[in-house]
């Protein structure tokens, strides 16, 4: 077919041009020309249900989302060292989506900036230098955020004062051995930085653990924090996947957990797909360090970023996104576990909200991870139209993690697909 011929063409270029260190999704490569609301399509003209994508958050190419980028673009766009309101605004409106103790944002333009600029932070507030992340965690692609992201591999070092502990798995634990599990990680983590005369600067995790497999249960970091903290140390919530609305019941996945994190990295979602990032702050933690240093990001909050991620704020506000994703994620997980009395290899549900992680599992009596079902399974729902990803240590729990415009009739035409994927 001339479709296949097409995308192999544009793989070959893909690989001369920009080189062997891109991954791409799925055996067949999507290539989409034009996205809307749920729905990519590509140069064929068949559509596919976007169940994966967290960065087109309020739906693709979302009309007040593009008017206020194209608005502003034809005003003015400059670096970020002059005067500007818009900044501000966004700043304002940003920071009224946090608990009162947190009291400033900077903005960057990426999630691994925003991580970055945390470190920094963190270790200029402690002192410290040693870090405790999740052993199947991703942060980002700076150096010192590669450091401390133990999916990337053996081919990327840990750095010699990152340690890194389990993720509080709640599959094959209870949530109170999954929490205190991962406190006693901690405890043995900060132990062991003592006895390498390396001083503790943070602990920080994503607050659904959406790489080391999703894992949104509540009640799983108090020990955990509560162990940093004693030794000094601060916590840092990356909010760059469960950020902004996602998770239903809450702006921000911390919240979930009901307690305030002193630093917070956020990304992803802010922009609908626009480079915007930051770090929201305890006023406190960055008393030092602004006196250090002076940060300068170019484009970090940039008058048509800032126009951009307050459309997004009043675009989740105006069409109550939240508790559609509230809504619409407990349908969707209703309608999952239904599923998974008659599909024995969903291993395990959990969700929050639009977050949710489907554990692929084999047949035999310890439920092990399926990786070769979980990849077949990714892959036949995107023949079918579907769009999913894979995430987890096994790589075998299926990201299910749509815009947040996802309606119930979307969960229903997904759940079909699905039920067809898992019979065949
Ligand atoms: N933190 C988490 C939890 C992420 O998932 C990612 C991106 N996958 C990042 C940080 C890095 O964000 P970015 O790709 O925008 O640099």
């Amino acid at each position: 077919a001339p479709s296949v011929s097409a995308a192999d063409g544009l793989l070959a270029r893909r690989r001369r041009l920009l080189g062997p260190a891109y991954r791409l999704l799925y055996q067949d490569p999507v290539h989409p020309v034009r996205g809307e609301g749920v729905w990519l399509y590509d140069a064929d003209g068949n559509a596919f249900l976007d169940v994966y994508n967290n960065v087109p958050s309020v739906g693709h190419c979302h009309p007040r989302v593009v008017a206020a980028l194209a608005e502003q673009a034809a005003r003015l766009n400059t670096h970020t060292r002059y005067l500007h309101e818009t900044v501000l605004d966004y700043a304002e409106a940003l920071l009224a989506t946090f608990p009162d103790e947190i009291g400033h944002v900077m903005l960057t333009c990426t999630g691994s900036e925003a991580n970055d600029l945390a470190v920094r932070a963190a270790r200029v507030f402690t002192g410290g230098t040693g870090f405790i992340v999740t052993r199947f965690a991703y942060h980002g692609v700076t150096v010192a955020v590669a450091e401390m992201s133990p999916s990337l591999g053996a081919g990327v070092p840990l750095g010699a004062h990152v340690r890194t502990v389990a993720a509080p798995d709640t599959f094959r634990r209870t949530p109170a051995e999954a929490a205190a599990g991962f406190e006693a990680d901690v405890r043995a983590a900060l132990a062991d930085m003592q006895r390498h005369g390396i001083k503790p600067a943070a602990l920080l995790f994503d607050t659904v653990f959406a790489s080391d497999g999703v894992f949104p249960a509540t009640g799983i970091v108090d020990g955990a924090v509560a162990a940093m903290r004693e030794a000094g140390g601060l916590y840092i919530a990356d909010e760059v996947q469960a950020g902004l609305a996602r998770t239903g019941s809450h702006m921000w996945g911390f919240e979930r957990y009901g307690i305030v994190p002193d630093l917070v990295t956020m990304g992803k979602p802010m922009g609908d797909g626009h480079p915007i990032a930051g770090m929201a702050a305890r006023p406190e933690i960055l008393a030092e360090f602004g006196e250090r240093t002076r940060y300068f990001n170019t484009f970090g909050g940039n008058p048509v970023s800032a126009a951009v991620g307050l459309a997004v704020l009043d675009v989740v506000r105006d069409e109550g996104l939240m508790a559609n994703a509230a809504r619409v994620g407990a349908y969707l997980a209703d309608g999952l576990r239904a599923l998974q009395q008659r599909h024995p290899s969903l291993g395990d549900i959990r969700g929050a909200g639009l977050y949710v992680g489907m554990e692929i599992v084999e047949d035999d009596a310890a439920r092990s991870p399926s990786p070769a079902r979980t990849t077949r399974l990714v892959n036949d729902l995107r023949r079918r139209g579907v769009l999913v990803g894979i995430s987890g240590a096994h790589a075998n729990v299926v990201k299910v993690r749509p815009p947040l415009p996802f309606s119930t009739a979307h969960a229903d035409l997904f759940l079909e697909r699905l039920d067809a994927c898992l019979g065949a």
